[in-house]
């Protein structure tokens, strides 16, 4: 069963449905989890400034300094 993981927060669930019909508290919008249209990878680059981790969930828990909103609210994240 493919997993599924939203774009801003690395939460991870078993359908696109569940994962898109809760809040994502990192969301810059405010609004619900975002789908990570990209494959399942063993490691994960941020598409800003290109470091990389093992996870969705750990590249996008630190600031990133090269995201476009500047002022380090931005959160890195995952190249497709
Ligand atoms: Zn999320
Ligand atoms: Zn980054």
């Amino acid at each position: 069963m493919p997993n599924y993981y939203c774009e801003y927060c690395g939460v991870q669930a078993s359908s696109i449905i569940s994962l898109t019909s809760a809040s994502c508290f990192k969301n810059p919008n405010g609004g619900k989890h975002k789908l990570y249209e990209g494959t399942e990878k063993n490691m994960y680059y941020c598409k800003y400034c290109g470091i990389s981790t093992g996870s969705i969930l750990q590249l996008t828990s630190s600031s990133c300094f090269k995201h476009p909103n500047g002022n380090l609210k931005g959160k890195h994240a995952p190249a497709l």
